[in-house]
């Protein structure tokens, strides 16, 4: 959530007065996810500009500084302003989260190749530039078609195709995502995506690269233990006989 779009801001009213600093309806707080701990939690506000100030500049933005009531972190907001009084600066409830949690993935399972193009890709993500995001997409899914080796590509075309399905996702909606991990055309010809096309490709990625390496990376690896254990409980047995 880049901006505040849980339904708590959705109704909320945020003001700065010259007398009261920061009014806010019915003292709601705001809630997202901390880009320090990565827990949801409230925030509450520290450092609030002087409404005074803000009146006699009347700046289109202002920055508001919250603490994460998890960890303590300070997290920088930025809210547009709506109207100005002689006593009060209204803001407009959306705002725009400077710093964003950062995307994570099981990414030693990855090849090499495709873990340095996907770790970039969710660079682009995290900061919000969707279409260079849709672009490292491109080249990660490529990477991992390649890796997959012959028949790899249909094979993650099918496990995306899978996705669309329990996700129940209309295939006009897929379609972008579809373009931007199938199509064998030149990047230049890539469909921009806005913040919720980029949010279904993003998930889709993940999964697609779940299913094709890092669900058999660790299955393989836990039956690798299992059998470890069962020839050492063998040859305990063996010396015991
Ligand atoms: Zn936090």
């Amino acid at each position: 959530m880049v901006t505040g779009g849980n339904e708590r801001s959705e109704r909320m009213t945020l003001a700065l007065d010259r007398h009261q600093e920061l009014l806010s309806d019915d003292d709601e707080q705001i809630g997202l996810e901390c880009p320090y701990c990565n827990v949801y939690s409230h925030m509450t506000p520290q450092s609030i500009p002087k409404a005074a100030d803000v009146i006699e500049t009347r700046p289109k933005h202002v920055g508001l500084v919250y603490q994460c009531d998890s960890c303590h972190a300070p997290v920088f907001l930025r809210f547009a302003t709506k109207s100005f009084t002689d006593n009060r600066v209204e803001l407009y409830r959306n705002f725009v989260e400077l710093e964003r949690p950062k995307e994570r993935f099981a990414f030693s399972y990855l090849p090499k190749h495709t873990e340095v193009l996907f770790r970039e890709a969710l660079s682009c993500y995290s900061t919000n530039n969707f279409n260079a995001f849709a672009s490292m997409c491109r080249r990660s899914a490529s990477s991992a078609y390649a890796a997959l080796g012959e028949g790899g590509k249909l094979r993650a075309f099918e496990e995306v195709m899978i996705a669309q399905d329990i996700a129940g996702i209309d295939d006009e909606a897929f379609a972008p995502i579809k373009s931007v991990l199938f199509d064998a055309g030149e990047e230049e010809l890539l469909p921009l995506l806005n913040r919720v096309q980029a949010g279904i490709l993003l998930e889709v990625m993940k999964d697609m690269l779940y299913q094709c390496f890092v669900r058999r990376g660790k299955l393989t690896r836990a039956l690798k233990v299992r059998r470890f254990f069962v020839q050492e409980d063998n040859q305990d047995l063996a010396s015991s006989a």
